[in-house]
C-alpha cells in the first residue's frame, strides 16, 4: 500500500518535532541535583512530590522527608516508603490551626526545620522532600534567608522538592523546575468527604 498524502505530512511533521526534541537533548549538557517546587491551588501536590520520592527509591537512591503541617496525620506514603529505607520527620505536635498559638507553631516548625537543614548537608541523600514548606515562610516560621542559603550550600548532587500553595517569590526564582497545580474543580466542594487513599 503506498502512503497517501497524510501519511507523508504526518511523517515530515514528526520528523521536524524530533529534530527540535534531538536538539534540546544535546543542548541539556549539565548535570546536577534540581529544585523543584510545586505550588498552586489545585490537588496533586504532595502525591507529585511522593511519587517522585518513589521513583528515586526504585533506583536505589537515598532520600529524605520532611512534613510540616501534617504532623500528626495519617500518612499513606510512610507505610510504605519508611520500610523501603526513606527517613521520616514529622512536625512532632503536629499544627495547633484550632489553638492559633503562634509560638508553639514557631518552635515545632523550627525544630522540623533543623532536621531539614542536617539532611541538607547529609550527601548521602539524593532526593530530600519538604512537604508543604512553603507556608512555613509565608507565615515567618521560618525565614526565606535561611531557606535559601541552607538550599545553595546543599551538596551539589542532591535535589530537593519543596510543595505547598503560595510559593514564595524567591523560592521559585531559585527553582530549576516549577509546576503549578491548578484547581479545576475539588470533589471537597461538592461536599465529598476527604478519603483514605485518595487523600492522605
Ligand atoms: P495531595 O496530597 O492530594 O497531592 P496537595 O498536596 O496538592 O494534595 P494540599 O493543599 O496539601 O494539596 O491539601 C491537602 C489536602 O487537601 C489533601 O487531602 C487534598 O486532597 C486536599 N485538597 C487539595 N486541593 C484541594 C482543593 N482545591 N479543595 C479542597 N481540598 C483540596
Ligand atoms: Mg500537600
Amino acid at each position: 500500500m503506498s502512503e497517501s498524502h497524510q501519511d507523508k505530512q504526518h511523517k515530515a511533521r514528526q520528523q521536524k518535532v524530533k529534530q527540535q526534541v534531538d536538539a534540546r537533548i544535546a543542548n541539556a549538557t549539565e548535570e546536577k541535583g534540581l529544585l523543584l517546587v510545586i505550588t498552586g491551588n489545585g490537588k496533586g501536590k504532595s502525591t507529585s512530590g511522593f511519587g517522585t520520592v518513589t521513583r528515586a527509591v526504585g533506583h536505589g537512591q537515598q532520600c529524605g522527608v520532611a512534613q510540616f503541617i501534617k504532623g500528626t496525620w495519617e500518612n499513606g506514603e510512610r507505610n510504605v516508603l519508611e520500610k523501603l529505607g526513606v527517613e521520616f520527620h514529622v512536625m512532632a505536635t503536629g499544627f495547633t490551626w484550632e489553638t492559633q498559638d503562634k509560638q508553639a507553631d514557631t518552635e515545632a516548625a523550627q525544630a522540623l526545620w533543623q532536621e531539614c537543614k542536617r539532611m541538607l548537608s547529609d550527601a548521602s541523600l539524593d532526593l530530600v522532600l519538604f512537604d508543604e514548606l512553603t507556608y512555613m515562610v509565608t507565615f515567618g516560621y521560618i525565614e526565606l534567608a535561611e531557606v535559601i542559603d541552607a538550599l545553595n550550600h546543599r551538596p551539589a548532587h542532591q535535589s530537593v522538592i519543596i510543595t505547598g500553595r503560595g510559593a514564595h517569590r524567591q523560592l521559585v526564582e531559585l527553582a530549576d523546575t516549577v509546576s503549578e497545580v491548578r484547581n479545576v474543580k475539588h470533589a471537597f466542594d461538592a461536599g465529598i468527604k476527604a478519603r483514605k487513599g485518595i487523600d492522605w
